[in-house]
């Protein structure tokens, strides 16, 4: 009787490769990519990234592009959960490649899930999240004493079903006792978004808005929050970008002649 030998398997890695700017890439998240023998990527995934991560390889990993990028035609997640199962079960070093962090609005518990449910290993290796690169855009902190900043909080700007899916009054709320409001997946929606914060928020709290965090295409609007839909519709902000609301990036204003966007810098009062 012959037996036929099974492959041996390797962990699945769920990497992030950071906000856009290859150099944000961690160390550990380069040599696990040069590792792989499959790689499947986001659409978010910054173009340099891969150019830099497998560059002089003798045998390039095959790349596959499964975007899911917000109302566009995207690869289901089903599908993605399938095929990362089966090339790992063939015995493909795999790595599922994911903007920012795989843990911050990545799906990445689904992911997870099918892959222990097929008994596979998981090994995660974060990236920086878009939202800590637009801060780093702004030059200013999360949670700067000064402002009185009490923490951070990360949103999405559109849930499962759509933004109204999301308890804006209740995020308005955490935001007005002096905590940090990070906005993901909410530039296509913010008119509404804004409408609803300034229910509760005063109209003059300052904001941002930071497209392509840390790549060259890199894009800030600052506005005090009722300003602020006008401000981005003027310079034609779009996706991806992050919204961050809060006394902080008043901070951003006196920064601005600082960082190294600043010809795309878009500061109305
Ligand atoms: N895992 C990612 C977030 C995925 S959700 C992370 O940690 O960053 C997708 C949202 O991330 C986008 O709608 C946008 O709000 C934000 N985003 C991703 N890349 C970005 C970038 N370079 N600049 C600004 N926002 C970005």
């Amino acid at each position: 009787m012959t037996n036929p030998t099974k492959p041996a398997l390797h962990p699945v890695h769920l990497v992030g490769a950071g906000p856009g700017d290859p150099e944000l890439l961690t160390l550990k998240a380069l040599r696990v990519l040069r590792a792989a023998t499959v790689i499947l990527v986001d659409d978010l995934v910054g173009e340099g990234v891969l150019a830099l991560a497998l560059a002089d390889l003798p045998l390039p990993p095959r790349l596959v592009c499964v975007g899911k990028r917000g109302g566009c035609e995207s690869t289901p997640q089903e599908f993605i959960e399938k095929l990362l199962v089966r090339e790992a079960l063939a015995g493909e070093r795999v790595v599922r490649l994911k903007g920012g962090d795989p843990l911050v609005f990545g799906r990445a518990g689904e992911e997870i899930a099918a892959l222990r449910e097929a008994g596979l290993q998981i090994e995660i290796v974060n990236g920086i999240t878009s939202g800590l690169s637009a801060a780093a855009s702004l030059g200013i902190g999360w949670t700067d004493r000064r402002f009185d900043a009490r923490g951070v909080l990360l949103v999405t700007g559109h849930t499962r079903h759509d933004c109204e899916g999301q308890d804006w009054d209740a995020v308005a709320r955490v935001a007005a006792g002096g905590v940090t409001l990070v906005i993901y997946m909410g530039i296509a929606q913010i008119e509404t978004i804004v409408a609803h914060l300034l229910r509760i928020l005063p109209a003059d709290l300052p904001a941002a808005v930071v497209q392509h965090a840390s790549s060259d295409r890199e894009r800030v609007a600052l506005s005090a929050l009722a300003g602020l839909v006008d401000t981005v519709a003027a310079h034609g902000i779009g996706s991806p970008a992050v919204l961050i609301i809060g006394r902080v990036t008043e901070e951003a204003r006196r920064a601005a002649g600082f960082v190294k966007t600043q010809d795309r810098i878009y500061i109305t009062a």
